[in-house]
């Protein structure tokens, strides 16, 4: 089986916490929002500290919805 390769390009996906829309979509929970930096208190830091990650990659199923949703065309994704 191929996995999915998720790259979400952060200069078009500047406030993922704002935003989310990959997210609410994705029926397999295949993405997360983490903070760049790593473990922090969210709350301190500016929305351009937090990226769109695919934590769950065997999960995706290659519908495209993330990609269809997200406004900014920040999504791209290859099976390899
Ligand atoms: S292609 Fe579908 S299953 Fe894969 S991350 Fe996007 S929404 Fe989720
Ligand atoms: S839908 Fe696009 S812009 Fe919105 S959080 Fe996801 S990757 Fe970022």
């Amino acid at each position: 089986m191929k996995l999915a390769n998720i790259t979400v390009d952060p200069a078009k996906c500047t406030d993922p916490y704002g935003c989310r829309e990959c997210l609410r979509v994705c029926p397999t929970y295949v993405l997360s929002i983490r903070a760049k930096q790593g473990p922090v208190k969210f709350k301190e830091l500016p929305p351009t500290a937090f990226v769109v990650q695919s934590t769950n990659p065997p999960a995706c199923t290659g519908c495209r919805d993330c990609v269809e949703a997200c406004p900014t065309k920040a999504i791209q994704i290859s099976f390899n």
